[in-house]
This record gives C-alpha cells, sequence and structure tokens, in this order.
C-alpha cells in the first residue's frame, strides 16, 4: 500500500532522512521507533506531503506521490494524524469529525459519527463542546476520529501517546488495536518502543536518518540491540 525507497529529506542543508526505505502492505499495524531527532516525523511528513523528498520514491496504493500537494494526498487516502493533534479549537467536537469527512473525497465511507463514538466514548459525551476545551487526550481521540472520518486507507500517526497519562494512553492503543483487527492499515511513529512493539506486526528501527532494522515485532522485542536501545525496563 506504501512504498518508501532510498527518501531523502532536507531541512536547507540538513539531511534530517538520509536513506530510508519502508513498506507497509495492506491491513499491517507498522510502528517505526527511534530516538528523539531520527528523523521519523520528517519521513512521515515527505510521505503525507507536508515535506518534499529530495530523492527517492514515495509509492502510495500504486501511484507515485512525491510531489503531490497535502490535500490530494488526503483525498487518495493516506491521512496523517499529525503530532500535537492539531483539531480547531473554536469549533465543536462534532464540527471537528465532521470537517474530517472533506478527505473522504467520494470514498464510501468506513466510519460514521456514531462509529466514532462507540470508539471513543467520551468525545460523544463532549460533542457539543470546544474541542480547544478538551484534555490532551480527548483532543488526541479527536484527532484519530477525525481522520477516520476522511476514510483512510492508510492511516499515519505520529507520536499518539506524546503527553498522555498512562490510562489514557492504554485507551488509545486499545482503540489502535481494534481499528486494526477490523482491517485498517495503520503506520504509527511512536517513541514508546515497548507499547509500539506490543501492538505492531512488523516494525523499524530508525536513527540518524536511516532505517536501521526491521522485522516482525514479536521477534524486535527480543533482538538485543533493541532491548538494549529501546527497552530498558524489559
Ligand atoms: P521526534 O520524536 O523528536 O519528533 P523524530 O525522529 O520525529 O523525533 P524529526 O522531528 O523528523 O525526528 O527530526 C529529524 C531531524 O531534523 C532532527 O535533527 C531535527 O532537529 C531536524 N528538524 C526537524 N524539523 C526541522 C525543521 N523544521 N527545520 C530544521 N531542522 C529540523
Amino acid at each position: 500500500m506504501l512504498e518508501i525507497a532510498s527518501a531523502v529529506v532536507s531541512y536547507g542543508r540538513i539531511q534530517a532522512v538520509r536513506d530510508a526505505s519502508l513498506r507497509v502492505s495492506e491491513g499491517e499495524l507498522i510502528a517505526l521507533i527511534g530516538p528523539n531527532g531520527a528523523g521519523k516525523s520528517t519521513l512521515l511528513n515527505a510521505a503525507s506531503g507536508l515535506l518534499r523528498a529530495h530523492s527517492g520514491s514515495i509509492m502510495f496504493a500504486g501511484h507515485h506521490i512525491a510531489g503531490w500537494r497535502p490535500d490530494k494526498i488526503a483525498r487518495a487516502g493516506l491521512l496523517q494524524v499529525p503530532e500535537g493533534r492539531q483539531v480547531l479549537g473554536p469549533l465543536s467536537v462534532e464540527d471537528n469529525l465532521l470537517l474530517g469527512r472533506q478527505a473522504a473525497a467520494g470514498r464510501p465511507p468506513r466510519h460514521a459519527l456514531d462509529d466514532i463514538y462507540r470508539l471513543f466514548p467520551i468525545l460523544q459525551e463532549r460533542r457539543q463542546q470546544k474541542a480547544g476545551t478538551l484534555s490532551g487526550g480527548q483532543q488526541q481521540m479527536l484527532a484519530i476520529g477525525r481522520a477516520l472520518m476522511g476514510c483512510p486507507r492508510l492511516l499515519m500517526l505520529d507520536e499518539p501517546s506524546l503527553g498522555l497519562a498512562p490510562i489514557i494512553v492504554k485507551q488509545v492503543f486499545d482503540a489502535l488495536r481494534d481499528l486494526r483487527e477490523t482491517g485498517l492499515t495503520i503506520l504509527l511513529v511512536e517513541q514508546n518502543a515497548s507499547l509500539a512493539l506490543a501492538i505492531s506486526d512488523r516494525a523499524y528501527v530508525m536513527e540518524h536518518g536511516r532505517i536501521v532494522l526491521g522485522g516482525p515485532s514479536a521477534e524486535l522485542r527480543h533482538d538485543p540491540r533493541v532491548i538494549e536501545h529501546y527497552l530498558p525496563s524489559i
């Protein structure tokens, strides 16, 4: 579904992604882990069109999408939940969700409002409330719900656990697990490696702009390099 090959992405003269390749097949939940500043967000932003890859190729659903505008990529079904959520604060929860529908671009909806409310019941309770007044965890749920309303073929999430209390992280990750079980394809960038490896089918490790390791998550959990650098408590 998504195939990134030898991508290079720079900020001016700084190469944040040096030569990164990864693949996400239909129905998989793939995790991309790695330390702060490894280039994970940059790679995601290149896939969603927010940044331009300097070289390499990005294929999504059979199209070469490098160079496409972000809105065109979203309408093709590649939807990103950005780091920091970015909900529209003055609008109600429900209006934020309904706005998400724009990206669906005529594709038959996979999730209706009721499905989002079933996934995150707190959003139904707060549906008339301004999104800006929600807690961080609720905003994260809303950002995921909004992306789901856009009928993603591939849902990409950037650090959904960032800054959230453990109980909220569990709710968000339970929801991701449920979504995966419905067949949704997911690419998850996450610094919390133990969470990411617990939920994903396969994972990639990124360091200094390069993918340095990849494989089934169940195997990576026992890889000495992963244990030493990313799973200190195990
Ligand atoms: P984090 O978890 O901190 O977001 P990351 O793995 O997602 O880490 P990126 O945010 O992609 O890493 O950053 C990769 C590199 O690019 C870092 O060295 C970072 O300082 C640099 N960088 C990120 N954004 C910019 C920017 N707007 N301008 C210049 N350099 C940037």
